[in-house]
């Protein structure tokens, strides 16, 4: 296939594009690199410098390239920020979102698979978590990404344009090749590898009285690798909907640390803070309807190999791609 990745130089994406590579496809990034690192990009693929943002340029982009499909991984993913500044989150997120649905249909490309999240849950009360679950987004990402969802059924509906919409629990993990690097880092996994790293003082745990066995927050880790062979499996699925992609297990922010530990054999300083405001205690997925209709196996099952790859990269990588 001819494949289109739109935020292929980011985390999720440039892991995504070497997937495909491996697997004999033909794949175009387009990525504006405002938070992607050139050298994130397969060499072997070919890569288009544009923001989602410039029509002109995206449209060009995609008459050049002939995709038969696109992966949409071109957005912004930051929960706090996108409350200090949705309009930011808005804009992007959704109104350059749709530019690249118009381009997929002018072009007649098949189908668009989508970078969706467990955010459009909100705080879930079924645990584990399938699709049927009420969507009520407590962020404005989140919200940003249930809209773009929305979006693509009407075009779907209107322009027969085919979507997956494929809901990320906490993506983690790395290739051997490409990781997680980004600035400022947010996530849980590398901000603990970093006090393993000695680049920070310590870890912060956020919470320690939530209604959890040990009272800090479970989530639900997968890996990188995992979720880039669903991306494929939903490309080739001519069906449209939405789908939960997690491991289906839960860990405790305490358990990663504990396991970020005896992988690295570092230690460092654990710090109990305040609660994060809008971090619901548990989430953890259900993702049957991915195994079962997309024929997803999700192949690195506990988070011991998960943290293993993702510390590998940063050794093979200590300043990560140097670029920011
Ligand atoms: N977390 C934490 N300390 C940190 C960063 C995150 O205790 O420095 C917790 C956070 O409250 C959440 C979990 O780790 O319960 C995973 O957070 P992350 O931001 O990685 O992903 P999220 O689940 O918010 O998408």
């Amino acid at each position: 296939m001819r494949i289109f990745v739109a935020g292929g130089a980011g985390y999720i994406g440039s892991c995504t594009t070497e997937y495909l590579l491996n697997h004999g496809h033909e794949v175009t990034v387009y990525d504006a690199l405002l938070n992607g690192h050139r050298t994130a990009v397969d060499p072997r693929a070919h890569f288009i410098q544009g923001n989602l943002a410039d029509a002109t340029t995206l449209d060009d982009a995609i008459a050049t390239a002939k995709p038969e499909g696109i992966i949409h991984f071109a957005a912004f993913i930051e929960v706090g920020e996108s409350m200090k500044l949705p309009g930011k989150y808005f804009a992007n997120n959704v109104g350059n979102g749709i530019n690249l649905a118009e381009a997929a249909v002018k072009h007649g490309v098949r189908k668009i698979v989508f970078s969706s999240t467990a955010a459009v849950y909100g705080m879930p009360k079924n645990i584990p978590i399938t699709e049927a679950e009420v969507k009520q987004p407590i962020n404005a990402y989140g919200e940003s990404k249930l809209m773009f969802e929305k979006i693509l059924g009407w075009f779907h509906a209107l322009k027969g344009l085919q979507y997956t919409a494929l809901r990320y629990f906490n993506a983690a993990g790395a290739t051997e090749k490409y990781g997680e690097d980004h600035s400022p880092e947010t996530h849980l996994i590398p901000l603990i590898m970093q006090a393993a790293e000695g680049k920070r003082e310590k870890i912060s745990v956020f919470g320690t009285d939530y209604d959890t066995p040990d009272g800090t927050c479970i989530r639900d880790y997968i890996h990188v690798l995992d979720l880039a062979q669903a991306h494929l499996l939903a490309l080739e699925n001519h069906d449209s909907g939405a789908f939960n992609l997690g491991s289906g297990q839960g860990h405790s922010v305490k358990a990663v640390i504990d396991t970020v530990r005896a992988v690295t054999g570092k230690d460092f300083k654990v710090e109990y803070a305040e609660r994060r405001p809008g971090d619901p205690a548990r989430l953890i997925s259900d993702s049957s309807a991915a195994r079962a209709t997309l024929g997803w196996k999700p192949q690195f099952e506990d988070i011991e190999s998960i943290v293993a790859s993702a510390w590998k990269w940063r050794c093979a990588h200590p300043k990560g791609y140097g670029d920011k």
